[in-house]
């Protein structure tokens, strides 16, 4: 995945990919772990298009949800 600078700094950053994915379980609606190519570390996204999707998600329908913005 291409990550833009600008979405890179904007993001918040997780050490690792598990601390990334704890905060993606609690949130409300579907996050998902990357790593980021700029900086090395795990951003979370709600844009799962191409990305892949763990067998017990599938069916489940997608929802829509913003960016997490937090500062
Ligand atoms: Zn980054």
């Amino acid at each position: 995945m291409k990550t833009r600078p600008g979405i890179c700094n904007r993001k918040k950053r997780f050490a690792s990919r598990e601390a990334a994915e704890r905060v993606a379980q609690a949130a409300p609606f579907t996050l998902r772990a990357y790593r980021c190519e700029l900086c090395r570390q795990f951003h979370l996204t709600s844009r799962t298009k191409g990305m892949q999707i763990p067998r017990h998600e599938l069916g489940r329908p997608e929802l829509p949800g913003p960016e997490l913005r937090r500062s």
